[in-house]
């Protein structure tokens, strides 16, 4: 059992669903999940026109956003069921296609902002609208005093992902919170971070007692997720 590799607590969550929800409602949950896990959990995400495979059947399932997804235009996600063993790996069985529309909270510019310049709290107000492009974290309030401006910037205007340069959430060598989920068991651990990264990155994580080296995403500040496959 992976989780024992940790050597931790394990606690039990209610998250997936008590009464057999349908194959639509599971999917639909799978895909907020796996969104995001790579745009942060304050994004909020509505789902239209799913499509899935004929006879999907009803059970947890996890979903992965095809590696070129890009919001503002239709996406595919490939299906799997959650392994009920743990450490199994999850068998990619199926391809939903959806329409999906993700508000994340990010940073206007309230006066312009030349190139390379600190970030402040008087540059930038928090705004939340619907937003296009690739799957990645948006600079939000953490941003504020810890990233530069890439390029000039004018007022009133998005600060998307490539125009700032940020401090990274997790440097090499930090110390992290990890947890791992399989099924509805979620164990948790502090391993070391052999690489740096931001929100939706997958990094390797070093276990200090087994020496052991494991996938995981960053979800946030000193924070990450064991990944299973
Ligand atoms: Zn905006």
């Amino acid at each position: 059992m992976r989780a024992l590799l940790f050597g931790l607590i394990v606690a039990s969550t209610s998250g997936s669903g008590a009464q057999a929800p349908d194959a639509d409602a599971m999917v639909r949950e799978a895909i907020v999940e796996a969104l995001r896990s790579r745009m942060g959990t304050e994004a909020e995400v509505a789902i239209e026109r799913l499509r899935l495979p004929d006879g999907w059947p009803h059970g947890a399932v996890q979903a992965r956003p095809d590696p070129g997804a890009r919001l503002g235009r239709p996406m595919r996600f490939a299906l799997g069921a959650t392994p009920d063993r743990t450490g199994a790996a999850v068998a990619w069985t199926g391809v939903a296609e959806a329409n999906v529309h993700v508000q994340v909270p990010h940073l206007h510019t309230r006066r312009a902002v030349p190139r390379g310049a600190t970030i402040t709290e008087a540059d930038v107000a928090l705004v939340r609208h619907a937003v296009d492009g690739a799957l990645r974290a948006w600079p939000s309030a953490d941003a504020i005093g810890r990233s530069r401006a890439l390029r000039d910037v004018g007022p009133d205007t998005c600060l998307v992902p490539a125009s700032l340069a940020m401090a990274p959430l997790v440097r090499a060598g930090q110390e992290v919170q990890a947890t791992a989920r399989v099924g509805v068991i979620v164990a948790e651990a502090r391993l070391v971070a052999a690489d740096r990264g931001d929100i939706g990155w997958v990094i390797r994580v070093v276990n200090p007692r087994s020496r052991r080296t494991l996938k995981a995403r960053v979800v946030g500040a000193g924070m990450v997720e064991v990944i299973h496959d």
